[in-house]
C-alpha cells in the first residue's frame, strides 16, 4: 500500500535578529539557517519515518535537487517530483530572542503541479491506496476528483484553511484532519467546545480527526466518537506536531491499526516532536516512539 503526498516542498531560510528588519533598514544577521519546510514535505518526512511506503508528488526547481536527496535519505521516494522553472518554494523568516517570526512565503513551484502530472502519477495507484493533500499546492480538487474515479482514499489536512475551497471539497474526502484554529474557521464557531458539539451534527458522514494541541484529539464519524489525551512533555517547539501527528496516524491506519492506537501512536510521535527544536528534524524514528510508549 502507497501514500502518494501531493505536497509543497519549501526552503525555509530562518534569520535570528534583535528585531524585524523595519521599513528602509539594512540589517546584517549573524545567524542564518536553511531547513527543509513545507507541510508536504514534513508528512512526507513523518510518514516515512513511521514506516509508510511514501511517494511525494510535487515541484521544486532544478537547481535545489539536494533538497530531493535530503528528502530521499529520510526515506521519501521522490521520483514524482517534477522539475519547474519557476523557483522552488520558499519562506524568508526573521526569528527574534523573544521568540516572535515573520514570514514572506513564496509558494513559487509548489503552485505549478499540472493535470498531466496528476494523470500520471494516480495512473500507477491502486485501490488500497491513499493520496494526501494539504493546502500548499494547486489542483486540490482536481486531485481529489481523480483519486475518486480511481477507487483511491483521499486524507485531507486543509492547512492553511481556506474554508471556501475545504467546503468545496469535502465531498471528495474520505479522511478530514484538522486542527482547532481550522476546525473553528471552517464552521464559523468561536470556542472549542461547541466545535467539538457542532462538527459531528454538521458534517454526519465525514470521518474527521480533529488534533486539540497539548488537549489531545478526537475522531468523529457520524455517532462514532474516540478521544485519545496527549501525553505530558515538556514542549520546547511545537512546529511541526500537526505533521507528526498526520504521518504516524496515517501511516498506522494504513497497516491496519484502529482508531485509537493510530491516535495514540500519533499522539507519542508528536509528544517527542515537541520537545524538540525544529520542524522535520524534530520528528521522531518509530523505533523512538515505540520505546516512548513501552
Ligand atoms: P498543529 O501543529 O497542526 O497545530 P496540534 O497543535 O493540534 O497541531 O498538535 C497535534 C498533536 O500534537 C496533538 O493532538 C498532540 O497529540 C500533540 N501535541 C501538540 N502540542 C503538544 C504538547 N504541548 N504536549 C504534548 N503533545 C502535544
Amino acid at each position: 500500500m502507497t501514500i502518494y503526498n501531493v505536497g509543497s516542498i519549501n526552503l525555509d531560510h530562518v534569520y535570528q535578529l534583535d528585531h524585524f528588519v523595519r521599513p528602509g533598514e539594512t540589517m546584517a544577521s549573524d545567524s542564518y539557517q536553511c531547513l527543509l519546510g513545507g507541510k508536504g514535505a514534513n508528512q512526507s518526512v513523518a510518514l516515512a519515518k513511521a514506516g509508510a511506503e511514501v511517494k511525494h508528488v510535487g515541484a521544486i526547481h532544478p537547481s535545489n535537487q539536494a533538497v530531493l536527496d535530503q528528502l530521499q535519505a529520510l526515506g521519501v521516494d521522490t521520483s514524482l517530483v517534477a522539475f519547474s522553472d519557476v523557483a522552488t518554494g520558499h519562506a524568508i523568516i526573521q526569528l527574534t530572542k523573544q521568540a516572535e517570526n515573520s514570514i514572506i512565503l513564496y509558494q513559487g513551484a509548489n503552485h505549478q503541479l499540472t493535470e498531466l502530472q496528476v494523470d500520471e502519477v494516480l495512473s500507477q495507484a491502486q485501490s488500497g491506496d491513499w493520496v494526501l493533500l494539504q493546502n500548499e499546492t494547486n489542483l486540490i480538487e482536481y486531485t481529489m476528483r481523480k483519486a475518486q474515479s480511481l477507487g483511491v482514499k483521499v486524507a485531507f489536512n486543509p492547512a492553511p484553511m481556506d474554508a471556501t475551497l475545504t467546503q468545496k471539497v469535502l465531498g471528495l474526502v474520505d479522511l478530514l484532519i484538522v486542527n482547532e484554529v481550522e476546525a473553528m474557521d471552517l464552521i464559523g464557531t468561536t470556542d472549542i467546545e461547541t466545535t467539538l458539539a457542532e462538527f459531528p451534527k454538521k458534517y454526519p458522514d465525514l470521518a474527521v480527526i480533529m488534533t486539540l494541541g497539548k488537549a489531545g484529539v478526537y475522531y468523529f464519524y457520524g455517532e462514532e466518537v474516540v478521544s485519545v489525551k496527549a501525553f505530558s512533555v515538556d514542549a520546547v517547539d511545537t512546529t511541526g506536531a500537526g505533521d507528526t501527528f498526520i504521518g504516524f496516524c496515517l501511516s498506522a491506519l494504513m497497516k491496519g491499526e484502529d482508531m485509537t492506537q493510530a491516535m495514540t501512536r500519533a499522539c507519542a510521535a508528536s509528544a517527542i516532536c515537541v520537545t524538540r527544536l525544529g520542524a522535520a528534524s524534530a520528528i521522531p524514528t518509530q523505533h523512538e516512539v515505540t520505546e516512548f510508549l513501552a
